[in-house]
């Protein structure tokens, strides 16, 4: 490869999106269903005290120019429609982080008359975030874990957890 063959160009340019991306997530929120208590440790994750902000990540209010989607809740049937056109407005490369019990099987709402079922039953998620709620500390956790994945060049082939063992029977 030449110094310059478009190759060589594209593999910098590709670099270069990929180090941007890295330190300017934007992400876009969407509550698919859930009872707002994974939104609260959401906003508890944004604020000064977990700051998350400091890697970069920052909310933004549509999803035409954020690069992941944090969904939060099972998939209601009035929801579902509109969680599939908010994930198809984002633009490519696109990652979904599905936080919370519920957005991952169902949780206390699985079976529910007006419940179509967990996240990734609807669209792809690339990172999954156990808890009821789950404390900012493991949001972040899973926010890094993506960095991690997307810095090595493409995001985790990400396995569903059994969350079955953290609901009350
Ligand atoms: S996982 Fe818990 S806190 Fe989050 S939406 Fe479900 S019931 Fe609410």
């Amino acid at each position: 490869m030449t110094a310059n063959s478009p190759q060589l160009w594209q593999q910098v340019i590709d670099k270069v999106r990929t180090w941007a991306r890295l330190n300017s997530i934007w992400a876009v929120h969407f509550n698919s269903g859930s009872c707002n208590g994974c939104d609260i440790e959401i906003l508890a994750t944004l604020t000064p005290r977990y700051d998350v902000e400091r890697l970069g990540v920052k909310l933004y209010g549509s999803p035409r120019h954020a690069d992941v989607l944090i969904v939060t809740g099972p998939v209601t049937r009035q929801a579902r429609e509109r969680l599939i056109r908010t994930y198809e407005q984002m633009p490519e490369p696109k990652f979904v982080v599905s936080v919370g019990s519920c957005s991952i099987s169902g949780g206390v709402f699985d079976g529910c008359y007006n419940v179509g079922g967990s996240v990734d039953e609807v669209i792809p998620v690339d990172v999954y975030i156990p808890g009821c709620p789950p404390r900012p500390e493991a949001i972040i956790d899973g926010i890094i874990q993506l960095l991690k994945d997307l810095q090595g060049g493409k995001p985790r082939s990400a396995v569903r957890p059994n969350v079955a063992a953290e609901l009350p029977s």
